[in-house]
């Protein structure tokens, strides 16, 4: 079971004002949730935060029963989707999928057999020889997504996964996250603008504003209370 803790987090770029403040929020195993919010609201700072891509001004971060403020990216076991889909150019597709197993040292066919199934379940068993480079942004956001499910971390970041998609690709992308949220049945946080994306994925939705977190609760809560 893992359990992601913020406690009176607080985030300033500058000395003038808070990014995030005071943010209070307890992840357990198993959730799907849905930061919203206005542009420059602290989403994405927070979620950066969690990743440890961003240094927390003040307050604690607890990832299973460990305070990870200063704990290296690599070692708090996240898995990460970003809109400027990380991958690596001069590698395949292929190998940008097996990459975080290749490092880990998992039996060579056991790698080959996930990488198959997660391209199989994103629809880019075609494009695995191909560099990304040679792919279009939906199809790159498909291989981060395809990379960051080889293994099953304590949790998914995903910030916008879905934006460069067109709509009827994003619909798709919407129903397969759901089903993988299903059947790996781990811990997904996920920043969207998209009110469908947090109303159909999430099991619970924090809204922001203003670096505050302004209601925590289930979608049918937020969405259809006046
Ligand atoms: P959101 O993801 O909700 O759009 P962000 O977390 O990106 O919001 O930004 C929150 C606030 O922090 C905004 O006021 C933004 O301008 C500021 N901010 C974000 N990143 C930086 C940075 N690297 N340096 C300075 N200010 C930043
Ligand atoms: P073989 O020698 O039998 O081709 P490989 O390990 O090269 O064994 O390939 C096995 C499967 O994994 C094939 O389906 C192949 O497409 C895929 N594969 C392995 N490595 C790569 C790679 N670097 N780029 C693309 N596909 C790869």
């Amino acid at each position: 079971m893992s359990e992601i803790t913020l406690r009176n987090v607080c985030k300033s770029y500058d000395k003038e004002h808070y990014a995030v403040k005071d943010f209070n929020l307890e992840i357990h195993d198993n959730e799907f949730v849905i930061f919203v919010g206005p542009s420059g609201c602290g989403k994405s700072t927070t979620l950066r935060m969690i990743a440890g891509l961003e240094e927390i001004t003040s307050g604690e971060l607890w990832i299973d029963k460990q305070l990870c403020n200063y704990v290296e990216p690599k070692d708090r076991d996240l898995s990460m989707v970003f809109q400027n889909y990380a991958l690596y150019p001069q590698m395949t597709v292929y190998d940008n999928m097996a990459f975080a197993l290749q490092i880990r040292k998992v039996p060579k066919n056991e790698i080959d057999q996930k990488v198959h199934e997660a391209a199989a379940i994103l629809g880019i068993e075609s494009l695995l020889k191909r560099r990304p480079g040679q792919l279009s942004g939906g199809q790159k956001q498909r291989v981060a997504i395809g990379s960051a499910i080889m293994r099953k971390p304590k949790a998914f970041l995903m910030d916008e996964p879905l934006s460069n998609l067109d709509a009827k690709l994003r619909a798709q992308m919407r129903v397969e996250l759901a089903d993988l949220h299903k059947r790996l049945g781990t811990t997904i946080i996920y920043v969207t603008h998209d009110q469908t994306e947090a109303m159909t994925l999430g099991t619970r939705i924090v809204v922001m504003k203003d670096g505050f977190i302004r209601q925590a609760d289930a979608p049918r809560t937020i969405y259809e209370d006046p």
